[in-house]
């Protein structure tokens, strides 16, 4: 059943709790998970924003991979509950070749990115909450586009050119107070308008991209 969100694995979080320490593990089924309703045509979540990954992960189904991790990390006084990140991103020798060789355990590959997500808050998060969660990542893996907005795609590949994309909007709201709103809070303000709902959970303040990276 696809309706049915994959769980952490029960033992991640007691393991890490007897061990006093933030575990890792693989996360296939989510992996598989949000492909079936994220990344395909007629998928309960189908958002054609990510089709770039669909394409990517099409051609290459290393191309993305998923990780639990068993709580929140703490960073710059934030508690991050979800990271996407580009694997080997600026890194070389025995760190390159350490974390390539924990890639290969976990996946029988290197992976271009990583989501990671916190199995402790997944425990407990409600379904929208998880899945604004994983939304938020997926937006992380950005595509170029041109000025008309069409896809750029590699002459080399012949796949669209990706990157590791910042959030749309990053402001402190004493920024605005003192400074007015720029064009990406204008816009915020547009879209917040035909928003669906409100949420509880500011899943951007959770996310590791801005402070981990
Ligand atoms: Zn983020
Ligand atoms: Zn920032």
């Amino acid at each position: 059943m696809e309706q049915i969100r994959p769980f952490p694995p029960t033992d991640l979080i007691d393991q890490a709790e007897e061990v006093e320490a933030i575990l890792l593990a693989p996360a296939v089924e989510l992996k598989d998970w949000v492909i079936a309703n994220w990344l395909t045509i007629g998928g309960q979540l189908h958002n054609p924003d990510h089709d770039h990954i669909a394409e990517l992960l099409h051609d290459d189904e290393t191309f993305l991979a998923f990780a639990w991790a068993s709580s929140a990390a703490v960073s710059k006084k934030r508690m991050v509950l979800g990271q996407c990140e580009k694997v080997m991103f600026n890194q070389g020798g025995w760190k390159k070749a350490r974390q390539e060789q924990q890639m290969r355990e976990w996946f029988g590959c290197v992976p271009v990115y990583l989501i990671t997500i916190d199995a402790a808050f997944c425990e407990q998060a409600t379904d929208r909450d998880f899945c604004r969660l994983i939304e938020h990542e997926l937006y992380h893996i950005g595509v170029e586009r041109d000025a008309d907005g069409e896809i750029i795609y590699s002459d080399v590949t012949g796949l669209p050119k990706h990157y590791l994309a910042g959030h749309d909007v990053e402001v402190f709201f004493g920024e605005i107070r003192q400074h007015g709103i720029d064009s990406s809070v204008q816009r915020l303000l547009e879209i917040a308008k035909n928003a669906p709902f409100v949420s509880e959970t500011n899943i951007a303040a959770c996310c590791g991209n801005c402070v981990m990276n």
